[in-house]
């Protein structure tokens, strides 16, 4: 009979099929009640049913803008694959001529996580008319993207139109939205940054877990990079300073947080994985260039408007708390991205996760009780290097990689291109292992492989390309061009190679 309840659940918990909302009102009314605190001052907040629409939010930007013309300015990044302008919203108070820390919010990466957009548009509303927050702008100006893709959000669906996870496409850039979205962050050169999203209380995974299955406990969960090539000093500031001061306020206003964690089945078992490292994502790709930055995931996926102004409270107050702890720490915010330049780390170009046993707090479906859930922990903090790399002074590519050259750009990085024939010494690739997936990911094949390094003496001719690694943005390069990092356009499949091949990527220990 369990068995047959646990299918039944597992249906019940696959809103996918039904498109319904999986949360009973007991859940909702004990662990997450509404909270009326929030005003109704956006599009959404001011209908009962339903979400912003396109034409909505370009109205309610238009009127912030109308009325504090002396603050906003809206800009468009590029269109989606369906047409639509991609708004961008800057907001500066001029009149403070000194120096600022950027920073950079976006919302709507993922198109069914509706709060997170609303949030954006709230947090434009306050910072504008609420004036208690108008000091917050003598030290920072702010760029913020509120629905990064439209496409999907106008159909309350998580992928542009093509099909892509574009929180997944960080480094390959294969859609459209994700070379417009990386290049306004490169150009924008944001010194603090914040994506917020919304995830799904009832995975799949959790409807086997306890008798009846169980579902997330946690208001929020931050996800701030673990990946071990992010300035080490920059990790530290995320995790204790910011993220810590935002788990100081969700406790006042008694929300419930944690660390991001997802489920994977590893042979057959349910494990957690806890922060990440992967590039491919926004708050690692972000950390990666040098920024402060994190991701939150509010529970809220497939929810509709249930709980959605206690959804917005805690993006806004994580929000707020990041722009309080920019202000109050001006200096530091500073002096730590400058120093981050300049610390130099050999390359960890493969890792393994932290594994261990842990309890979680869930809320167990069979009686809406808190439940201590014991799991295998695969925890991306404390992960520990297991390939090691000298970093080159800069990387060559031939003519043929022009490909991969407007990536890197994108990404923000300077190329040289060689006026002349020229002989290098150089590191090759020489690939000694190779796997190639069948199965598509993100709708690339995946290439796994192992390299021996050998040094030769190359003649590139004019054209070809050179990538010094002494730029802001370098270690974002690292991970796209050296071989074996997870997220590489190797790795990827963007750069097809075989086993026995060269991979036309050349690394320059010494420039001359
Ligand atoms: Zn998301």
């Amino acid at each position: 009979m369990k068995k047959i309840l646990n299918i039944f659940f597992y249906f019940l918990l696959t809103p996918l099929v039904f498109g319904q909302n999986p949360e009973p009102k007991k859940v909702t009314s004990l662990f997450f009640p509404e909270d009326e605190t929030i005003e109704n001052v956006t599009p959404a907040l001011l209908k009962k049913k339903g979400f912003t629409d396109y034409k909505e939010m370009m109205t309610f930007l238009n009127t912030q803008k109308e009325s504090f013309s002396d603050l906003v300015s809206i800009d468009f990044l590029g269109k989606s694959q369906k047409g639509y302008d991609i708004p961008i919203v800057y907001i500066n108070n001029k009149k403070y001529t000194n120096e600022k820390v950027k920073v950079w919010y976006q919302g709507g990466l993922h198109g069914n996580e509706m709060g997170s957009t609303e949030t954006m548009l709230y947090l434009i509303y306050k910072l504008l008319n609420d004036k208690s927050f108008a000091y917050l702008l003598e030290k920072i100006e702010i760029a913020i993207v509120p629905m990064a893709n439209i496409d999907g959000y106008l159909k309350e669906d998580r992928y542009a139109s093509n099909g892509l996870d574009l929180n997944r496409d960080q480094t390959k850039l294969m859609a459209p939205e994700s070379v417009i979205l990386k290049n306004a962050f490169s150009n924008y050169k944001a010194e603090v940054a914040l994506d917020f999203h919304e995830y799904n209380a009832y995975r799949r995974d959790f409807a086997k877990m306890g008798s009846f299955g169980v579902s997330s406990i946690y208001d929020v969960m931050f996800l701030y990079s673990s990946n071990l090539n992010v300035a080490p000093n920059i990790r530290v500031v995320t995790d204790s300073l910011f993220v810590g001061n935002v788990r100081k306020v969700m406790d006042k206003h008694q929300l419930r947080h944690a660390d991001y964690m997802s489920t994977e089945t590893y042979f057959g078992e349910i494990h957690f994985n806890r922060g990440s490292s992967s590039a491919r994502s926004s708050a690692s790709s972000y950390a990666l260039a040098n920024s402060i930055s994190a991701l939150i995931e509010v529970r809220g996926v497939h929810l509709g408007r249930t709980s959605f102004k206690r959804r917005i409270k805690t993006a806004f107050l994580t929000g707020l708390s990041f722009l309080e702890t920019t202000f109050n720490n001006f200096d530091l915010v500073k002096k730590t991205l400058k120093e981050a330049q300049s610390i130099d780390q050999k390359l960890s170009v493969i890792s393994k996760k932290n594994m261990y046993k842990d309890t979680i707090e869930v809320i167990d479906m069979n009686d809406y009780s808190i439940l201590n859930l014991p799991i295998t922990v695969r925890d991306a903090k404390g992960a520990k290097t297991t390939l090691e790399r000298e970093k080159p002074e800069a990387y060559i590519l031939t003519k043929e990689m022009n490909f991969l050259i407007e990536k890197i750009k994108t990404l923000g990085l300077q190329v040289e291109t060689l006026t002349e024939n020229t002989n290098f010494l150089v590191e090759t690739y020489q690939v000694i292992e190779y796997n190639r997936d069948e199965t598509t990911y993100e709708k690339m094949n995946l290439q796994e492989v192992k390299t021996k390094i050998i040094s030769k003496e190359i003649l590139f001719p004019a054209g070809s390309f050179r990538i010094l690694t002494n730029q802001k943005n370098a270690r974002l390069l690292y991970e796209v061009l050296e071989p074996e990092m997870p997220s590489s356009f190797v790795s990827f499949g963007v750069l097809e190679t075989g086993l026995h091949k060269e991979i036309p990527i050349y690394r320059l220990s010494q420039i001359k």
